[in-house]
């Protein structure tokens, strides 16, 4: 069987469809997957293990069979834990083909084949009786179907089909009930990733601010959840403005209903601010006692020292639909609505006479609509790039860059997506400057550009750079050509790369001295030993006593398959590292020049100068605006002596893990890393080989 996997092709720009064997989704599926995270989450594991043997052992109590009912049972982990407890039978059940072959083999090698029963189904496929997949309904029902939000992986509608057909009433569940807390924030940081913020101009017949369109000021956004390392984010990028309050609970060992619903509470800030973040995190009581507790809430909640690291869990950022100025002490109404697989939230100012018609106006439905992006610039910019356009310390090397280059009569053209350097460049004094982006949404520019008294004053051009015609330039060469550059489908760093296809694609309508901004790019390198990172590709071997190695094997397996020489994109601001290495430039793309024919490789070593484990290649790309001007989208800086990282704000960097962990210990001997880099000019990949 084949099946169709969507790809961007990065010397194009765009989207094509591959034919790929079946295996390639699931490989996929596996060597991507948080089962190795979960299975490094020693909190999690112990709590569920304690958890398990108290609602067996209560069972027992009562002199019934403990039949147990695991829903999601990937490897069978928390089916191994009942059984050791003493659960008489288990039905473990996983919708997963691959996880679900992998949950028997591991059964059976644990030694728990005659008690465990793998279902490779769906737990609302699931059949209860003498022919049925169950004998009967079992009375511990145990799950970990969570995700950051709580319920975006189905857990509600989950429950509550089993609540109805495969469980008996008044059964015990582990974990027995979770609780939704939230904190109200004003933080600057994370509004920038909702709103975007006037940017200022310096020009040279004075400043010029740029603003957005009422249309976007008032936007909701988009309902998808921003999960986050909270613990990541400094205290000083936000300010509280209430205490943790708990948002809602749900009861697992009874009933479930997922329709939709809201919840909400009054709360009193605790200092007067401008309310823009609701943030959000949840806790499992694994027993009814709340004995057993296992926790996401952040650093500044919960005492350092007892923070589990963990990727699979995170915790929430909701942006509320407009900012609100509250005081300390005003009674406030935060709202929770929920449908099955989502939250937002809403505020209000609790005004006594108001409460009751509030009330009504809620029981009417009012905030059951989930928040719609209104003004697309929330589907054209996801929450980074609204971040990295509000960065005005960016801005302004681009307007440094520009400043320079640009003349009256320069005929300039800008390729980039969503960018908004057209326009930067026409407050700089570019007469009608164009645009070719892979998506326009019309409305969105209208807005912006009406907002700013900018109609007519910029071109989009609504073809593909390859398909430009002198017709679209009046019949001009272009004298500047510039890009951030960004591409919406780009996934690693290079993939901006596009930029300098694009820029062959144009060469015919190229000025013979053309400025082309930025003039090159560089493709930086670093060896790094990750704080946490690294346990969600290292293996696991044993787990609370249980052998899932089989698990590492598939995992191993599956990035064999195809990924081995291949990096992975992650946002490293969230994910603290050392180097262990000098960052080192290895490739760099001359942008003043077309795309070469040839591959472009490069072969080197590295030493190691610091103590520590090399975990794996940290890659980004910089780029040069003008000899003096260049923009990191991956380091910033290192820090301190230690060699701690700090990593661009806004972007995701490439990270290639090395198979082996080497850790150097002497560093009067260094040790060297060697490594081979290849850019594949005719497909834009980079492919990598390190030898330690
Ligand atoms: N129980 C394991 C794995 C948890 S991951 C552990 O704690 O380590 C959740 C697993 O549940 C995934 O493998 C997913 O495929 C599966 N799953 C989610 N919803 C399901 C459902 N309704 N029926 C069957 N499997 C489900």
């Amino acid at each position: 069987m084949k099946t169709f996997c969507g790809r961007a092709n990065p010397t194009t720009g765009s989207m094509e469809w591959l034919e790929e064997g079946e295996d390639y989704d699931y490989h996929q599926e596996i060597a991507r997957s948080r089962y190795a995270d979960m299975l490094h989450d020693k909190d999690r594991n112990v709590k569920y293990y304690q958890g398990i043997r108290a609602a067996v052992s209560r069972v027992k109590d009562r002199g019934e069979k403990a039949i147990v009912l695991d829903i999601g049972t990937g490897t069978g982990l928390l089916s191994m834990m009942a059984a050791s407890a003493g659960a008489d039978f288990c039905y473990a059940i996983e919708v997963f083909k691959p996880m679900a072959n992998a949950a028997v083999k591991i059964v059976e090698k644990n030694g728990f084949s005659d008690k465990i029963k793998v279902i490779n189904k769906h737990s609302t496929e699931v059949t209860v009786g003498p022919d049925g997949d169950m004998q009967c309904q079992a009375n511990i029902l145990v799950t970990e179907l969570f995700d950051t939000e709580l319920i975006g992986e189905g857990a509600l509608p989950t429950y509550e089909h089993a609540h109805k057909y495969l469980v008996q009433e008044g059964c015990e569940a582990v974990p027995h009930r979770a609780t939704v807390y939230v904190q109200l924030v004003e933080s600057k940081r994370m509004w920038s990733w909702k709103k975007l913020f006037p940017i200022h101009v310096e020009a040279e017949d004075g400043e010029k601010i740029l603003v957005p369109p009422s249309e976007m000021e008032n936007c909701p956004g988009v309902p998808s959840v921003c999960d986050i390392q909270l613990n990541q984010m400094p205290s000083s990028d936000f300010t509280t403005l209430s205490d943790v309050v708990t948002m809602f609970s749900v009861d697992f060992s009874k009933p479930v209903q997922s329709a939709p619903t809201y919840y909400r509470v009054q709360l009193e800030p605790v200092k007067s601010g401008k309310a823009q973040i609701v943030l959000s995190w949840w806790d499992i009581d694994m027993d009814p006692s709340g004995m057993i507790n296992c926790t996401m809430a952040p650093y500044w909640v919960k005492p350092t020292s007892a923070l589990q690291w963990r990727d699979h869990w995170m915790q929430c950022v909701y942006f509320l639909p407009n900012e609100e100025p509250v005081l300390q002490g005003e009674k406030l109404l935060l709202t929770a609505c929920r449908d099955e697989y989502s939250v937002w939230y809403n505020l209000q100012k609790a005004r006594e006479e108001e409460n009751k018609a509030a009330e009504e106006e809620h029981k009417a439905g009012v905030c059951v609509e989930s928040p719609v992006c209104r003004c697309r610039a929330h589907l054209l910019w996801n929450r980074p790039r609204f971040g990295e356009l509000n960065d005005q310390n960016r801005t302004h090397q681009y307007i440094k860059a520009l400043r320079r280059v640009l003349k009256p009569d320069s005929v300039c053209l800008c390729i980039s997506d969503g960018s908004l350097l057209a326009v930067l460049a026409h407050c700089l004094g570019a007469k009608q400057p164009s645009r070719t982006d892979l998506y326009h949404p019309h409305e969105l520019w209208q807005a912006f550009f009406k907002a700013n008294q900018l109609e007519d004053k910029i071109k989009i051009i609504e073809a593909r750079p390859e398909l430009l015609k002198p017709y679209h330039l009046e019949d001009k060469k272009i004298s500047v050509l510039v890009g951030e550059p960004f591409f919406t489908t780009s996934l690693l760093p290079w993939h901006n790369l596009y930029f300098w296809y694009a820029r062959t694609a144009v060469s015919t309508h190229l000025a013979s001295n053309v400025t082309v901004l930025p003039q090159s790019a560089s493709l930086h390198m670093m060896i790094v030993e990750f704080q946490d990172l690294w346990r969600i590709r290292s293996p696991c071997g044993t787990c609370e006593g249980f052998d899932v190695q089989t698990m590492d094997d598939m995992i191993k397996n599956s990035l064999n398959f195809r990924e081995s020489k291949e990096a992975e994109p992650h946002p490293l601001w969230e994910y603290p590292c050392k180097s262990l290495s000098d960052p080192q430039e290895v490739l760099t793309f001359d942008f003043t020049k077309t795309v070469p024919q040839h591959c472009l490789s490069t072969e080197g070593s590295v030493n190691l100068l610091r103590k520590g484990k090399s975990h794996g290649a940290v890659l980004w790309m910089e780029y040069h605006l003008a000899a003096d001007i260049s923009v990191s989208t991956g380091l910033v800086q290192i820090s301190n002596e230690k060699g701690s990282c700090e990593w661009n704000p806004h972007c995701k960097q490439a990270v290639y893990f090395f198979s082996s962990v080497i850790e150097s210990e002497i560093l009067s001997d260094p040790t060297a890393v060697t490594y081979a880099i290849n850019f594949d000019t005719k497909t834009g990949e980079i492919a990598m080989d390190f030898k330690l």
